[in-house]
């Protein structure tokens, strides 16, 4: 996976932060240029806004000081001497001279006037009359102009200061520097009035352009001073926008970050770094609706359980279960990152740890359903060898349970539920292996499940009866003793035999109740009969007694003691009986409680013996007082003389041991002849009567076909080549 991968995972990290660290300054200088920009345009409109304003201000001050100019050259003219002056040979007559005299003064006296005249209306164009222009060439231009001269320049102020016929002009100058064969301008003009008002002309005074321009680049040269702050102001604004944002965006991501990882911590296994359920549900629902929106074929979960786990954290100490548990995670990457990547991609394929011993693969987009099977056998290659822990080796199989979408499944919670149910097959039959769900696994879940809730409701009500079978002795016929054996009457599903039900209760614990309730109901009915019948009565009632209220050790001790107190039964009329496949799956402890269980004086029957793993010898070590042997034997006994061998040699060491023993299951008249001639004194079976009602249990016996025994047939030990 691709996070496991140390090398990778950090260089894909750094280059991941690298990424980002570049996204956020791109993203910063971005936004920092979009907002010197704005206010840029902003300071800069109101900057042109200023320089068009200073523009129309030094123009409009220009303007009146040419005005003033001509309206002062106005002054100078004498309008009766101006007016005889018309035609172009009065040039430079005494006349004209006395006329052009006062210009020409104001001309020189007045630094920057260039030239200064005056001129006349005719019709549409202006005619010089009056020229205060020294003769003389101007850039090879003459520079005076003659009487009647018709005036080329195509000023308009210059028409607005002649006036139009029966309207006087008015002073005014032009705006902007105009340009004609003497030179650039700027010109002012005054209407010229006589005596009576009447207007003769016009004055025009021209300056040189340049001042006019001066002036104006002076003034927007202080504008453009004021412009440097502003720009700088930009250019800090900018900067420190910039600065904040980058800081604001990383500490964004450091927060998202943050959350991120806390958020991929909390989906995580602490242990063994693989999913946890929450991610592998999610997963897994995500598959599901994949499959059912047609996005892929099919998946497959496997579901894993490993065998003796509980035993390394008994034995070695909680530090070797983790370790065991890293290395199973380790071994499971292993064997799947070669051919199923796993990723963590939402589709991807995942391995999660489900808690304790359970770990869970999906695969998606599986081939076919064969290649789940092919992938349980690798995995199962893959994790028997030995792990190699602090605390020493360990072996630890796993048992496999699969499950296929082609179940059609729709939740997450059923598909794993579905994949513990094979998981828990693979274990029944045998662990170490795989098995595929299939529907019957499923009707006969359902049907536990339904049992288990059955039950649960049926403790304490009339649903559930006990039954009794007597237990007859061989010599005298009499009922010695009797099992009591559980009845269940299921509302819906009628009859359930004790050998289903038993175990589920087991397992959920409800037969610690239930066991409770037999033992005291057992106890009672015993008291009641030695009090009503003590002539019938059996001396003993004898009490299964499971797995789970072994598992009690001192609690069930205490729970007898006060059965017996609260009965006021003698505990040597209490016998207790245990089968031998749980006396051996463990006999160290079993072996202890059974002595402490014969110290409070109740006896103890080794029940079912044949069907589990001890031996004959082993019988000597254990406190019983009676073994019952099972029914398979009994059933055997005609058609198999290594049964009869067996069975002899069973009767006789527990007859030398000092126990009494008990055929269990006998059916049919030759088989009690055959025990009989073998010396077995004590014999159950529906020969004699099927388990009955308490009320009818000491009448049943009374009727059964039992004949005591006059004396023992001499019995011929029975050899292997006996015929
Ligand atoms: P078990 O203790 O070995 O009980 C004997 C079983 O053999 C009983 O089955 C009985 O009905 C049956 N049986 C007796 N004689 C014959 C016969 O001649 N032929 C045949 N075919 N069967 C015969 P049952 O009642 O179905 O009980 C089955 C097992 O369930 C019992 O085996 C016992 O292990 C368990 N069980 C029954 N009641 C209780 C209980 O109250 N507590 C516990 N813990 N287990 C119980
Ligand atoms: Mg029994
Ligand atoms: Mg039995």
């Amino acid at each position: 996976m691709r996070h496991r991968d140390e090398k990778g995972r950090r260089f894909s990290d750094s280059a991941a932060v690298t990424d980002v660290a570049a996204r956020d300054r791109r993203r910063a200088i971005l936004e920092s240029v979009t907002i010197g920009v704005t206010v840029a345009a902003v300071v800069g409109a109101a900057i042109s806004g200023l320089w068009l304003s200073t523009a129309q201000t030094v123009r409009e001050n220009y303007r009146t000081h040419l005005t003033r100019l001509a309206l002062a050259a106005a002054q100078q003219v004498d309008p009766e001497l101006h007016e005889r002056i018309r035609h172009p040979e009065q040039m430079d007559t005494p006349e004209y001279k006395r006329a052009v005299e006062p210009l020409r003064r104001m001309r020189l006296a007045v630094p920057g006037i260039r030239f200064l005249y005056t001129l006349v209306r005719d019709g549409q164009v202006a005619r010089f009359i009056l020229d205060s222009a020294d003769p003389g060439l101007h850039n090879g231009v003459e520079d005076r102009s003659s009487v009647w001269d018709v005036s080329v320049s195509q000023q308009p102020s210059k028409m607005i200061a002649l006036g139009e016929p029966g309207q006087p002009g008015r002073p005014t100058a032009t705006l902007e520097p105009y340009t004609d064969p003497w030179g650039t301008f700027m010109t002012g003009y005054a209407p010229i009035f006589d005596a009576s008002h009447r207007q003769i002309g016009a004055v025009g005074v021209d300056v040189d352009a340049r001042e006019f321009v001066a002036y104006l680049r002076e003034a927007r040269q202080h504008l453009l001073l004021g412009l440097v702050p502003a720009a700088a102001m930009v250019i800090l604004l900018a900067v420190a926008f910039y600065h904040m944002r980058l800081r604001g965006l990383v500490a964004a991501h450091e927060v998202a970050e943050a959350a991120r990882r806390a958020q991929a911590a909390a989906r995580l296994d602490r242990l063994t770094g693989l999913a946890n359920r929450t991610l592998f549900m999610e997963r897994l629902q995500h598959a599901i609706e994949r499959v059912g929106s047609g996005h892929q074929a099919r998946f497959v979960v496997l579901f894993l359980d490993f065998d003796h786990f509980k035993l390394v954290n008994d034995t070695m100490g909680h530090p070797a279960g983790d370790e065991l548990l890293r290395q199973i995670a380790e071994r499971l990457r292993g064997s799947l990152r070669a051919s199923d990547a796993m990723s963590n991609e939402l589709d991807g394929n995942i391995i999660a740890r489900f808690g304790g011993d359970e770990f869970v693969i999906l695969i998606n987009d599986l081939r076919s359903a064969r290649d789940a099977e092919l992938m349980a056998e690798r995995l199962l290659q893959a994790l028997a060898p030995v792990y190699e822990l602090c605390a020493g080796e360990v072996h630890s199989s796993a048992s496999i349970g699969i499950v296929t979408s082609t179940d059609g499944l729709e939740s997450a919670e059923a598909v794993i539920r579905n994949a513990d149910v094979a998981m828990y097959e693979a274990k029944r039959a045998g662990r170490g292996c795989y098995v595929v769900f299939s529907d019957a696994m499923h009707t006969r879940l359902t049907r536990r499940v339904h049992i288990e809730s059955g039950l649960r409701k049926a403790i304490g009500t009339p649903e559930l009866e006990l039954a009794y079978q007597p237990i007859v002795d061989l010599e005298t016929g009499q009922m010695a003793s009797t099992e009591v054996l559980l009845r269940w009457n299921h509302p819906q599903l009628g009859e359930i035999e004790p050998s289903e039900f038993i175990p589920i209760a087991e397992e959920s614990g409800l037969i610690v109740p239930l066991g409770e309730w037999v033992l005291l109901s057992a106890c009672r009915q015993l008291v009641e009969w030695r009090q009503t019948r003590p002539h019938d009565a059996p001396r003993t009632v004898s009490v299964n007694v499971s797995r789970a209220e072994l598992a009690l050790g001192p609690r069930l001790l205490e729970r007898l003691r006060n059965i017996l107190e609260q009965t006021g039964l003698p505990p040597h009329c209490l016998q207790l009986e245990v089968t031998e496949r749980e006396v051996m799956r463990d006999p160290v402890s079993s072996k202890a409680l059974m002595h402490r269980l014969r110290e409070i004086g109740v006896r103890l029957a080794m029940d079912d013996f044949g069907t589990g793993t001890s031996s004959l010898a082993c019988l000597r070590d254990y406190p019983f007082d009676c073994v019952k042997i099972d029914r398979s034997f009994v059933s055997d006994l005609a058609g198999s003389r290594d049964v009869l061998a067996l069975i002899h040699a069973t009767l006789t060491l527990v007859e030398n041991l000092g126990m009494t023993s008990v055929a269990e299951g006998v059916e049919d008249i030759s088989q009690l002849a055959v025990l009989q001639s073998l010396g077995c004194r004590y014999a159950q079976g529906y020969l004699f009567s099927h388990p009955v009602a308490a009320d009818a249990l000491l009448e049943a016996v009374a009727s059964a076909p039992i004949r005591p025994v006059e004396a023992r047939p001499p019995v011929d030990r029975p050899a292997r080549d006996a015929a």
